[in-house]
């Protein structure tokens, strides 16, 4: 898995916006990209899930491939998603697993069911998750 687990840089601006879009969606689970070059985030994608719901959300891949071509024209690379658990631990669900779209990116789930609001990066391979270590800057 080599790579997949190294630290990934995440500035404590976008960090902050993370977490306020996250907020401005409750009572919904929401959803969104952080980009990036070299395990070093730069930008975030705030994304509108398609359903609203408590405990899923849905981006269509027409929304996903036209953000990942915004992506690709700063010639940066999608690091991480992340999505809220608005009333659940930041653990990954069986579906967050099972629909995580590849290995190299970063899964980060942020947990609003307490004050403060924590989060937790983590690597999806082979149906199991470890944690990523990721580290404000
Ligand atoms: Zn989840």
């Amino acid at each position: 898995m080599g790579n997949h687990l190294e630290t990934i840089y995440l500035p404590a601006y976008i960090e902050k916006k993370m977490i306020q879009h996250t907020r401005e969606c409750l009572p919904y689970e929401t959803c969104g990209l952080l980009s990036g070059t070299t395990n070093h985030i730069s930008s975030i994608w705030e994304l509108e899930s398609e359903i609203k719901h408590r405990y899923r959300y849905f981006v269509s891949k027409e929304t996903v491939n036209k953000t990942m071509e915004a992506v690709q024209s700063r010639h940066e690379q999608v690091l991480a998603i992340y999505h809220s658990h608005p009333t659940a631990q930041p653990v990954p669900s069986k579906e967050d697993i099972l629909h995580h779209p590849e290995p190299q990116i970063c899964m980060l789930i942020v947990s609003l069911q307490a004050e403060p609001v924590i989060w937790q990066g983590y690597t999806i391979a082979d149906g199991q998750y470890y944690h990523r270590p990721i580290v404000l800057v």
